[in-house]
């Protein structure tokens, strides 16, 4: 979830993809700011948030209902995916935007990103 407001009324992309990143982003000593407790390890060098690594993935930060009013619960510190994950803009499309939001009934970002 990127930090435009229309995300606030979305979510689609915190329950549908696994939102993984390197161990040491939940990791405080190594200067992580990701709640470990909020993770779930895949390997030696990768963990998800916890609820994105299943068949219908919803993120255990993901508070709201998707579509309607949602916010990060842990939006400050949340990892790098997820600040990455940009919204689906024309200068820099991201079709996994409008590929999640298609899942969820929304309708492609208008005037964006082609669905
Ligand atoms: S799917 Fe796109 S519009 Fe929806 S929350 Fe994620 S980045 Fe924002
Ligand atoms: S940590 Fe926040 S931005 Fe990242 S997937 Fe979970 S709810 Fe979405």
């Amino acid at each position: 979830m990127s930090d435009f407001n229309l995300c606030l009324n979305c979510g689609a992309c915190c329950a549908y993809f696994r939102a993984t990143f390197y161990w040491t982003e939940a990791d405080l000593a190594a200067g992580g700011s990701v709640p470990e407790e909020l993770t779930e390890k895949l390997n030696n060098f990768r963990v998800c948030m916890k609820g994105t690594n299943q068949s219908k993935p919803r993120c255990i930060a993901l508070k709201g209902e998707i579509g309607k009013s949602v916010h990060c619960s842990i939006y400050e510190n949340r990892a790098s995916v997820c600040r990455d994950f940009d919204m689906a803009v024309n200068h820099d499309p991201n079709h996994g935007c409008n590929q999640a939001r298609k899942y969820w009934g929304l309708p492609p970002i208008p005037g964006y990103c082609p669905n």
